[in-house]
């Protein structure tokens, strides 16, 4: 018998836990057919609403459902990395509780990894939905971020992915603090099979990402994993430089040639103020490379948890 985890990280998603379940079980007949158990994982993220509750009354009617409660909300990520922790699985799927990660995709899903795949993720090909400015700027991210990272990042990839267990040590074995998924999964490799579908829109709730969260998320991105920010205020100082170097030899020429005093305190104003903008960019950059190196050196633990129930009797 092969154990699949399906992790479910929750926010505030009180009227989906069950719904999830629900349609989770419509799909699962596939997988009994090839002897395979499952255990349902919901990673209550510190929600204020009654998840908690919603989870624990599915746990007592059915044992494979599993809970783990955060002492707070540490992020989709922190859950993404505890529900991996904690799962036992020879597999392991990451779903969105909205389900806009259908699970009807599931059985496709695993027959490549029976193919010998050891991931299979998922990437949606439209949008549809969702504020035009959003995904004008998700484009714009994407396609930056494959520029200036090594790390191939797809863009509309979800993280609803199904992987092997070595794949989800590999990511295991990632245990910074600053986690940008979708970089770590770029990052670890491995032979990945994407599968592409239309993007489905939440059953109910909303969703928990504003558009200057998902700035600043993307900035984390872009930080975590590229350098080329700090390669670029380096550059931006050398250029700066030249150009001094440039207008003193003009300013000297000027005057030797010509006894042509240089006039204008404006546009010296001008040059201060565009020059100490630039440096104050750059130190910037700099600094927020160090306050990212900072909560790393500091080891806080990605999560805490309060409370966790069910998947004791395997233990043993
Ligand atoms: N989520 C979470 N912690 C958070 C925010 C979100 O665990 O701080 C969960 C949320 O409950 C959902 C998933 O992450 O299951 C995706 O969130 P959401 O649907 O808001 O994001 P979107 O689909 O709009 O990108
Ligand atoms: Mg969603």
């Amino acid at each position: 018998m092969k154990l699949l985890s399906v992790i479910v990280p929750c926010y505030n998603e009180e009227e989906n836990v069950r719904d999830f379940y629900d349609e989770l079980c419509k799909n699962t007949d596939f997988f009994h057919e090839k002897q395979i158990e499952f255990e349902i994982l919901y990673v209550d993220d510190g929600s204020k609403d009654q998840t908690v509750s919603e989870v624990k009354k599915l746990h007592k009617e059915d044992g494979r459902v599993r809970l783990i409660s955060f002492s707070r909300n540490f992020g989709k990520e922190a859950a993404i990395y505890a529900g991996l922790q904690k799962c036992r699985g020879d597999l392991a799927v990451l779903m969105d509780a909205d389900l806009q990660d259908p699970p009807s995709l599931l059985p496709e899903m695993y027959s490549y990894i029976e193919q010998g795949y050891d991931s299979v993720a998922t990437r949606r090909v439209t949008r549809k939905g969702e504020p035009v400015i959003r995904s004008f700027f998700a484009r714009m991210f994407y396609r930056l971020m494959n520029r200036i990272s090594r790390t191939e990042i797809v863009d509309g990839a979800r993280d609803y992915r199904l992987m092997t267990r070595p794949v989800v040590d590999a990511i295991l074995s990632m245990s910074e603090y600053n986690r940008f998924t979708k970089g770590i999964f770029g990052w670890v490799g491995y032979d990945t099979k994407w599968l592409e579908y239309e993007n489905v829109e939440r059953k109910k709730g909303e969703t928990k990402w504003s558009f200057w969260k998902l700035f600043l998320y993307s900035l984390e991105g872009i930080m975590a994993f590229s350098t080329v920010p700090l390669t670029i205020a380096s550059v931006a100082g050398v250029l700066f430089c030249l150009l001094a170097f440039i207008m003193i030899i003009v300013t000297i020429v000027r005057k030797l040639l010509f006894g042509d005093p240089t006039s204008g305190w404006p546009s010296l104003v001008c040059i201060i103020m565009m020059v100490s903008g630039v440096q104050l960019f750059c130190m910037g950059i700099v600094g927020q490379y160090l306050s990212k190196t900072y909560m790393e050196v500091k080891r806080r633990p990605i999560y805490l948890v309060r409370e966790e129930i069910g998947g004791q009797e395997l233990e043993e």
